[in-house]
Formats: C-alpha cells, structure tokens, sequence
C-alpha cells in the first residue's frame, strides 16, 4: 500500500523536520504531513537569533534549509488537515480530506496556533487590519501607526520588525512587565517610534470596513482610550494544535501533550515533539532536539 509508511511525522516545523530526518537516517521509510508550507511558526519569523551557529537568520531561509535537508534524504512529503488517530498495530491516520495513512509509529509535531483577543472586532476585522503576521503584512502598514498586544518574545520581535516601516507603534500590555527577555525588551525600550502603555487591556477594535481604531481600558482606574490605528497585532501567545488527538487522552488539561524524556506519549508508537507539548522552553533549538529524540524512539520502537 503506498498509504503505508514505517513513519509519519505529522506537522513540518523544525521538530516535525527534524524528527523526519532521524528517522529516516536510520533507514525507516517516513513522511512527513503538513497541512501548510514547511517550516512552522519559523516561516512568520523575519530574524532568528538564537539558532546556534547562526548570529542572525531569517525564518523563511532557516525552514527551507532544513526542509531541502529533508528532501535530500527523501524524505516523503504529504499534505493533509488531520482530524483524527486511530490506535493499532498500524496507527491510521485520517485528514480532513477523506485521505488515510498507516504508519508503525506516529511523531505528533503540530506546533501551537495564536490565542484570539476574542473582542468584538477582532474576527469580523481580521485580515482588513487586523493581523497575527507581522512579517506577512507588514509591507500594508508602512507610514501608519500600529498596536502591538502583548509582552512576550513574539509580541516584541515582531514590533520591532514592523517598527522598521510604520509612523508609530504601541505596544499594549496588561500589566507593568514584559515577559519577553531583557535583550529585546531593551531594543523596544529604546526604539524612537514606540510608545509602551503598561497595565491596559484591549477591549474593541473599531472599524467599518477596515481597522480605525483600538480601544483599550486601564486595568486599574477602568478608564477608556481610543487609539487611532490603522493596524492591529495580537501576539498574546498561543494555543496548542492538539484537539485531532483527544480521543487518545494523551493530553494535559491546556491540550498540550505529555510525554517522558524519549517523546514518548502514554499510547505505544506514538510520539510527540516540539512545541506541543508540555514543556518549560519553546525554542527552535528546543524543538529540534525534541525531534531528534522522537526520530531515535520511534527507530527503536519498530526495530527493538
Ligand atoms: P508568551 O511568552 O506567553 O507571552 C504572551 C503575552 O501576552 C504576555 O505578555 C501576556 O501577558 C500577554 N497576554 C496573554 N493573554 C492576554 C490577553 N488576553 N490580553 C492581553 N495580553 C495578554 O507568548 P509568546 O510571546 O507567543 O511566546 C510563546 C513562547 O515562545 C515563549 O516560550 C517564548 O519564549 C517563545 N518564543 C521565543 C522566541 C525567541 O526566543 N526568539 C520568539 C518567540 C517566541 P502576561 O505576561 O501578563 O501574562
């Protein structure tokens, strides 16, 4: 059967990739299978800076390396939305578009997808101002003022990249720290063009046909501002891509899966790497290495 592989690493971010890449150097017969282009979150990143050996790398370059790294091994790449898993010898795997796989092992390496604002405004504006992509849109907002939500490591990189062409940006956050580190926090600190406004939480964007405005209340006195903005960012960080596997009760309340130090998931034969799972640090080193284990696993679990 050609739906049948050893291996099917589904999810082709830096985990999903690196998995496929153990697995397949060690002779097993893999795909990798992906909704969307290879690459993950890394795709959306414009400047990476903390991939070891790289000072600087721009995340549509880094996926496509490690993705012809892939295919130079032959690695066999599917598209498909996977809407469920079935346990067994072979595990089936079935998409939203009625294909089914069987492979031996499974690598879940889904990623996370951005946490909504969920403020009226948001879904019905999205795309005609409102963006979760700075790197994608960014170019529509040059010469315009924008707000950034958030003060985590997305929220600030990502400002400090759409800083680069707008007239003015804030940057909006609930309380009166950041999460993000001290590197970047110190970049946006001293950036000409952006403005912080501490302890505030959006609570409508404004708009008609496309963004005109974001409102926003003081968390402390309850108080009502309006900015006038033409472009809207929520980074406010993210949920996992998990709900094809709740049949498998391999999750932990948030939907992250659990695993042990192998990427092992409770159910034998299936794996779970990256940024799914639950786990202190989400990086693409981080990632990475979690896939280099799954690969190694899933290699034991078929031949040992
Ligand atoms: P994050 O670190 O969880 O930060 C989320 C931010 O959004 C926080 O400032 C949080 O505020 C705020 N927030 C959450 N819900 C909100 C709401 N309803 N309204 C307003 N603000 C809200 O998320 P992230 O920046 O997406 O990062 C996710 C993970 O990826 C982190 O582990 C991060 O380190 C990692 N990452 C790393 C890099 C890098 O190393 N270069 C780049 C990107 C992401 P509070 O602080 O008040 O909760």
């Amino acid at each position: 059967m050609d739906n049948r592989y050893d291996v099917i690493v589904i999810g082709a971010g830096p985990a999903g990739m690196t998995a496929a890449i153990y697995a397949k150097r060690a002779g097993l017969n893999v795909a990798m299978l992906e909704s969307m282009a290879p690459g993950g979150k890394m795709v959306k990143t414009f400047d990476i800076q903390n991939y070891p050996s790289y000072s600087e790398v721009n995340g549509a370059d880094l996926s496509m390396k490690m993705f012809e790294h892939t295919q130079n091994l032959n690695v066999s790449y599917l598209y498909g939305d996977v809407v469920n898993i079935t346990d067994g010898e072979y595990k089936k795997i079935k998409c939203a578009d009625g294909n089914e796989y069987e492979a031996k092992a499974v690598i879940i390496a889904t990623g996370t997808k951005e946490r909504l604002l969920n403020i009226p405004g948001e879904l019905e504006l999205a795309s005609r101002g409102v963006s979760y992509c700075a790197v994608c849109d960014a170019t529509f907002f040059k010469g315009k003022d924008v707000a950034v939500i958030g003060g985590g490591n997305s929220a600030l990189e990502e400002a400090l990249y759409l800083a680069e062409g707008v007239n003015k940006l804030y940057i909006i956050i609930r309380r009166d720290v950041f999460r993000a580190e001290e590197i970047v926090q110190n970049k946006v600190l001293n950036h000409p063009k952006i403005e912080i406004i501490k302890k505030h939480i959006p609570v409508e964007i404004t708009g008609d046909k496309k963004v005109d405005g974001l409102v926003i209340e003081n968390v402390d006195t309850k108080e009502i501002t309006k900015l006038n903005v033409d472009g809207i960012f929520p980074y406010i960080g993210s949920i996992p891509n998990t709900s094809f596997v709740s049949d498998l009760n391999i999750t932990d309340e948030n939907g992250y899966i659990l695993v042990n130090e192998k990427m092992e998931t409770k159910v034998p034969g299936i794996f779970s790497a990256g940024d799914c799972n639950r786990k202190e640090l989400r990086q693409i080193v981080t990632a990475t290495s979690d896939g280099a284990i799954a690969g190694q696993n899933a290699y034991h679990y078929i031949k040992d």
